[in-house]
């Protein structure tokens, strides 16, 4: 358990210390969305725009605590590529990690968790009840699921989830 937790960490502090695609993109053609946490104050600034092959290329600025940096770093370099659509999939994935307490939290938009049942990342979907939710429905998630533990923390929630907050708006504005 502490063997995983140390690692999860490494991989936390290795995105906040070595940020991945960080900068900016032209405005236009590229589509600028801000988010902001006022609980921490962190702040994320997504540079968004859509290749002609139709992946999405992104840069990200702002600054704030290691959970929030971090997580955009880890969002870029996970989205960074795809499609749009398989990004909205990997947002839906990512912050239905992240909802058990967000919803508890009775904050947040609702959007997305509105379609998932509370609790139900832990409660044996993907067939595994080896009691180790680690290893539960998150291999897709990569590095992702070094965020997980954020969960403990449920007043740090906001702060992973800026940037993929950011991210969606930003995909909506560019109707994509
Ligand atoms: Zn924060």
């Amino acid at each position: 358990m502490s063997a995983l937790e140390d690692l999860y960490r490494e991989i936390i502090l290795d995105h906040y210390r070595s940020p991945r695609n960080r900068g900016e993109l032209e405005t236009p053609p590229a589509h600028r969305v801000e988010g902001f946490n006022p609980l921490c104050g962190d702040e994320v600034v997504l540079y968004l725009q859509l290749g002609d092959d139709g992946s999405i290329d992104l840069r990200v600025g702002g600054q704030g605590c290691s959970i929030s940096q971090s997580s955009a770093s880890m969002m870029s370099a996970a989205v960074k590529g795809c499609t749009p659509g398989q990004a909205r999939q990997l947002i839906k994935r990512f912050k239905s990690m992240m909802s058990i307490h967000e919803s508890a939290l009775g904050s947040g938009d609702g959007r997305d968790g509105a379609d998932g049942r509370p609790g139900a990342e832990w409660s044996g979907d993907g067939g595994l009840d080896d009691g180790d939710a680690a290893g539960r429905d998150l291999s897709d998630l990569g590095e992702l699921a070094a965020l997980q533990g954020v969960v403990k923390f449920p007043v740090r929630i906001k702060c992973a989830t800026l940037s993929w907050n950011a991210l969606a708006q930003g995909l909506d504005e560019l109707s994509c």
